[in-house]
C-alpha cells in the first residue's frame, strides 16, 4: 500500500441525525487514515432535496468534533479537491451521465410516474429481478433505447422531463473485490437500471457519488454493509467512465446489530431498551421530538470512541482500553469482523466508568462543580475532592457523579419509603435506639475515623445488636435511602454538627 496516496472519504447525507452506525464508519476511516499517513475527508451528500433535513449537516459536524473525529478537508476548511458539499457540485454532474449517454452505457428515459406502474404491475408476477427496469424490461419502455433517435431528440425540445439510467448489461459477472468480505461475485441480471440523472436535474446518489471519489482521488472506500448491495453498479460506473485503474478498494463495514442479535440497532431499540442510538441529543425540526444523545447522557467522547471502535474490529490482544492515538497505532481492516456486532448498553456503560474513574481528580471536581452551580450549590474544592474520592467508583456516567453524591451536598429531603418499611422496623424499638444514639455521639470529643468506629463498636456492643441494625438506619437518616459509601466515611465526611442534626432531624419525621 502507497501510504501517501491513502485518500478515504466519509459521505453522510443529511437526512436527520447522526447514528452511532455512521459514527463508527467515520471512525474507522479516520483510524486508516491517520495510520497509513493518509488523508481523510468529510463530503456531504445532499443531492437528495426530498430527504434533506434541515440542521442535519450542522449535527453531523459538531457530533463528529464532539468526537475527536478531525477532517484533513471538509466543508468548514475547505481543501483542494472542494467544495465537499454536492449540492454546491451541481454544475458538475451532468456533463459524466451525458458522456455516459454518448457511449452507450446510459439513456434517456421518458417514463412517467403512471407508466412506471403499470410496468410494475404487469411485471409483478414475474421474478423480481426481472419485473425491475432493466435488460428484461427497457425494450418496452419509453427511453432512448426503444424510441427512434428523432423521437428522443423532439421529446427532449419539447421540454418533457426525464431521467438517464444506467444500461445495465445482459448477462454478465461483476466482481466486488471487498477488503473484509473477499471477493462478492453478482449477476448483472440482478440488477436495475438505476436513475444515474434525475428530471430535476439532481444527480442520484450513485452517480455523485461515483464521480465525486473519483475527482477527489479516493483510494478507498469504507462504508456500511448496506452499501454492499450497490458496490457492483459501483463497480460497473468505474468501468464505464475508463476510471477502472483508479477504482478504489472497498472495505464493507458488518452492521451494528439490536443487543439480542436481532437485526439492525434502530432508533426505536434505543428508546425502549433505554439507551442513546445517536452521539449528540437531537430534536426532529418538525416534530420536535427529542432523541437521547450520548454527550448528553453523560458520556465522555474518548469512552464512547473507545467504545465504538470495538463494536466491528478487535486488536487480537486481550486489551480493550485504548486511547485515539493507541487505536491510531493498533487499526487494521484485516481485524475488522465479517459479521454484525451486537450492540451492548452495559459495555457502553463499562467503558464510560474506565474513563470517568481515571481522569485526573481536577476534571472531576470541574466535572461535580457543574452540577453544584446548576443548584446553586457552592462548596470549597478539597470537599469536592473528598466525595468524588467516596463515590466515583460506583459512577459510570457523569451525572452519576451528582445523583451518587449529592447528600452530601444537601440533607434529604425525603426518605425512600420502601428502605423505611424495612430499616425503620419495628419503629419504636430504631426509635429508642438512635435517640439514645444521638444523646452519647454528642459527647464524642474528637470526630474522626477511630474516635468515631470505636464509639460506635461499644455502643452496638452494649445494645447487644448487630451492626446492621444501626448502620441501616443511619444511613436512611443520612441519605435518604440505603444508598452510598459506608457510614464511617459519612460521619467523617458530614462532620459532627451536619451528621447529628440530620439524625436529629430525622427522628422528627419517622415513625416512633
Ligand atoms: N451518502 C451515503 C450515506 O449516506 C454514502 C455511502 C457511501 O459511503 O458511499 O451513507
Amino acid at each position: 500500500m502507497n501510504d501517501q496516496k491513502i485518500r478515504v472519504r466519509f459521505a453522510p447525507s443529511p437526512t436527520g441525525p447522526l447514528h452511532i452506525g455512521g459514527v463508527r464508519t467515520a471512525l474507522y476511516n479516520y483510524l486508516f487514515a491517520r495510520k497509513h499517513g493518509g488523508k481523510v475527508i468529510l463530503r456531504i451528500e445532499d443531492t437528495d432535496q426530498n430527504r434533506y433535513v434541515k440542521g442535519a449537516e450542522d449535527y453531523i459536524v459538531e457530533s463528529l468534533n464532539w468526537c475527536g473525529i478531525l477532517f484533513d478537508e471538509d466543508i468548514v476548511n475547505g481543501g483542494p479537491y472542494g467544495p465537499y458539499r454536492q449540492s454546491e457540485r451541481k454544475h458538475i454532474y451532468r456533463e459524466y451521465a451525458e458522456q455516459l449517454v454518448r457511449h452507450g452505457y446510459a439513456y434517456y428515459a421518458f417514463d412517467t410516474p403512471e407508466e412506471l406502474d403499470v410496468m410494475r404491475e404487469k411485471e409483478k408476477n414475474n421474478d423480481v429481478h426481472l419485473s425491475q427496469y432493466g435488460p428484461f424490461t427497457r425494450l418496452g419502455m419509453k427511453n432512448s433505447l426503444s424510441l427512434s433517435q428523432d423521437e428522443v431528440k423532439q421529446r427532449i425540445a419539447s421540454g418533457e422531463p426525464y431521467v438517464i439510467r444506467i444500461k445495465i448489461p445482459e448477462n454478465e459477472e461483476i466482481h466486488v473485490n471487498d477488503l473484509i468480505r473477499g471477493d462478492v461475485l453478482v449477476q448483472s441480471s440482478s440488477l436495475d437500471d438505476k436513475v444515474l440523472f434525475k428530471s430535476d436535474g439532481w444527480p442520484t446518489y450513485h452517480l455523485a457519488n461515483i464521480v465525486d471519489d473519483h475527482l477527489m482521488e479516493i483510494s478507498h472506500v469504507i462504508r456500511g454493509e448496506e452499501w454492499l448491495p450497490s458496490a457492483p453498479l459501483h463497480v460497473l460506473l468505474y468501468r464505464y467512465f475508463g476510471w477502472e485503474e483508479t477504482m478504489p478498494e472497498f472495505a464493507h463495514l458488518p452492521l451494528l446489530l439490536k443487543p439480542d442479535g436481532n437485526g439492525k440497532l434502530s432508533k426505536r431499540d434505543g428508546d425502549r431498551l433505554g439507551f442513546p442510538v445517536f452521539p449528540l441529543q437531537w430534536m426532529d425540526p418538525v416534530t420536535k421530538d427529542i432523541s437521547s444523545g450520548y454527550r448528553e447522557s453523560g458520556y465522555l467522547p474518548d469512552a464512547f470512541v473507545n467504545m465504538l471502535a470495538f463494536l466491528g474490529w478487535n486488536p487480537g490482544t486481550e486489551q480493550e482500553l485504548f486511547t485515539m492515538d493507541g487505536l491510531i497505532h493498533e487499526f487494521s481492516l484485516e481485524r475488522v469482523g465479517k459479521h454484525g456486532s451486537k450492540f451492548d448498553p452495559e459495555k457502553a456503560r463499562w467503558y464510560n466508568h474506565q474513563y470517568l474513574v481515571k481522569k485526573p481528580e481536577k476534571e472531576l471536581i470541574g466535572l461535580l462543580k457543574q452540577e453544584l452551580e446548576k443548584r446553586n450549590l457552592h462548596f470549597e474544592d478539597p470537599f469536592i475532592a473528598t466525595v468524588i474520592h467516596l463515590i466515583k467508583e460506583r459512577a459510570n456516567l457523569i451525572p452519576d457523579l451528582w445523583n451518587n453524591s449529592c447528600f452530601f451536598f444537601l440533607p434529604p429531603t425525603a426518605y425512600d419509603e420502601h428502605v423505611v418499611k424495612k430499616v425503620w422496623n419495628p419503629p419504636p424499638v430504631v426509635f429508642a435506639l438512635l435517640t439514645s444514639f444521638l444523646k452519647e455521639a454528642e459527647a464524642i470529643s474528637e470526630w474522626n475515623h477511630d474516635q468515631v468506629y470505636a464509639f460506635i463498636q461499644d455502643f452496638v456492643s452494649r445494645k447487644d445488636m448487630k451492626m446492621g441494625q444501626l448502620m441501616n438506619p443511619l444511613r436512611l437518616l443520612m441519605a435518604g435511602n440505603n444508598q452510598g459509601p459506608g457510614i464511617m466515611d459519612i460521619a467523617t465526611t458530614l462532620g459532627k454538627e451536619e451528621f447529628l442534626k440530620r439524625i436529629e432531624t430525622g427522628l422528627g419525621k419517622m415513625p416512633r
